[in-house]
């Protein structure tokens, strides 16, 4: 975003992907959210002393994944190091991150921009393992504090772009995109709202066409795309106002609070040596098998950007389409099952970007929709489709027929029939309500006659309204032009 042309926003995101397997990074304790408090704990996520760390090979894996997705360098041999701060959800007062030596780096993530043809390619400057901190619970009413330690020791990967971002549009299209891919690889379920996707927002403003960047804040605490987009918007907005005014930013961590719509300071940016990280002595060194690579590339999915690629080439989608329908692997699995079922590629696509996609945006309400749960069945979206493609009814019934199979998923033929909704195209019986039309509506047929054929929408509108609705619209225009022409 640039601010009356003068400056430019830049933003680097650094994304906590929560890993969804069974159990924790190190050790066996289940790593499901939603459990009674400290229930999920055990001698290791609590940090007794004598006990050891062991890797949980499944989450390798899934970091594995991760990094082919999005074409980082896997580097064979990594490091564990322990990030140490003292804090009441951390019981060894360290965290098993990894720190100069990532096991991944140097990817990729495109995202599509609207209005724009070329995708934009925002690097990836690393992606790193580490185990997340339990979770400090402040009780107001009754002035106390608890620790959950359910979430300590769960398997986290942090991806960290490059400044490459220059809008809160691209940075929540690289969100989207990267929730995608996760989801895509079920590696993580994307629940931004549970806290399966945290994201950090790093913002500098600097003046367009500058080489050299500004001084960054990092903005903490936004549960869903939405507010990172705020968030962002009012970070550039309060660093440009600062510049403008001849101030200077300090580089420290900011709170975004969705309440106000604002961003507060937290704390002076803390440095890495603060943390004094040093190779966890526990852990040996991380080592990435050409086999582990290879077996993992066996088994890689179809991604979003081959699966859009695919949709545009074997379905003729204009490609804003075969975005939005692959933005999530459960719509786009949804859309290739109704158009198998009936092959109307594109007027089925108008309905999932439409209408389904509505009814699905209406379930989930505030979080992000799931498409695993849309109300329509994919064969019954496909039948509505057949019987407007075949003139049993009108798309306009359609719509009335859809709203019914949204609170039912009942078969569309047996809603048609039960509710005699089957369009009329028998032209007797339409012309005599086409000459009832007529004879109703002199002034507009002698506008029409005059040379303002727009009133004929109007006519059409009127046919439409005596008949329910029902009547072909193809067969309406076409008698309606005869008797109204010289
Ligand atoms: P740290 O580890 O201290 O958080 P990094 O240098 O690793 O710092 O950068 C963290 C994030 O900040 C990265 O996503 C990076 O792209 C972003 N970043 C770095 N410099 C800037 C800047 N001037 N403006 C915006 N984002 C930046
Ligand atoms: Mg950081
Ligand atoms: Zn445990």
């Amino acid at each position: 975003m640039t601010t009356n042309g003068k400056w430019e926003t830049v933003i680097g995101l650094e994304v906590h992907v929560q890993m969804s397997t069974a159990s924790k990074l190190f050790c066996a304790c289940p790593a499901s959210f939603g459990a009674a408090p400290n229930r999920h704990t055990c001698p290791v996520c609590l940090g007794m002393p004598g006990v050891l760390p062991v890797l949980n090979e499944r989450a390798l894996e899934y970091a594995v994944r991760a990094a082919l997705a999005t074409g980082c360098t896997i580097n064979r041999k990594s490091r564990w190091a322990r990030k140490n701060y003292f804090y009441p959800d951390l019981p060894k007062a360290y965290q098993i991150s990894q720190y100069d030596e990532p096991y991944a780096e140097n990817g990729e993530i495109s995202i599509e921009i609207e209005g724009s043809e070329e995708p934009r390619r925002i690097r990836l400057e690393r992606i790193h393992m580490e185990e997340d901190a339990g979770k400090n619970i402040h009780d107001a009413r009754a002035g106390s504090s608890h620790v959950d330690l359910n979430r300590a020791g769960v398997p986290l990967l942090e991806v960290v772009s490059r400044p490459d971002l220059r809008s809160p549009a691209e940075a929540g299209a690289y969100l989207r995109k990267l929730r995608a891919i996760v989801r895509y690889l079920d590696i993580c379920d994307g629940n931004m709202n549970e806290g399966s996707m945290r994201c950090d927002a790093n913002v500098s403003i600097r003046l367009a066409g500058s080489e050299e960047y500004g001084t960054r804040t990092e903005t903490k605490n936004m549960n869903s795309f939405r507010a990172v987009e705020r968030a962002i918007a009012h970070e550039a907005e309060r660093q440009t106002g600062l510049l403008e005014d001849g101030e200077r930013i300090v580089q420290e961590t900011r709170l975004w609070d969705a309440a106000r719509g604002l961003t507060r300071s937290m704390r002076s940016k803390e440095e890495a040596h603060d943390y004094r990280y040093f190779p966890d002595p526990d852990l040996l060194p991380l080592v990435i098998t050409e086999e582990l690579v290879e077996r993992v590339r066996a088994t890689m999915p179809e991604l979003p950007d081959q699966r859009r690629e695919r949709f545009t080439a074997d379905y003729r989608l204009p490609a804003y389409d075969a975005g939005v329908l692959t933005s999530s692997k459960e719509l786009a699995g949804y859309y290739e099952a109704a158009v198998g079922a009936h092959g109307n590629a594109k007027a089925i696509s108008n309905w999932v970007m439409g209408d389904v996609m509505r009814v699905a945006n209406e379930t989930a309400g505030e979080g992000e929709p799931d498409y695993a749960e849309i109300p329509v069945s994919p064969e019954n979206l496909a039948s509505l489709v057949r019987l407007i493609d075949e003139g049993t009814i009108s798309g306009k019934i359609a719509k009335q027929v859809f709203e019914q199979m949204a609170d039912g998923d009942e078969d569309p033929a047996h809603i048609v029939e039960r509710e005699g909704l089957v369009q009329e195209s028998d032209e007797g019986k339409l012309g005599e309500v086409i000459d009832r039309v007529l004879t109703d509506n002199p002034g507009q047929v002698e506008q029409f006659r005059a040379g303002k054929t727009k009133v004929l929408g109007y006519l059409v509108g009127q046919v439409m309204k005596e008949t329910g609705g029902k009547a072909n619209p193809g067969v309406v225009n076409r008698i309606l032009s005869e008797k109204l022409g010289p």
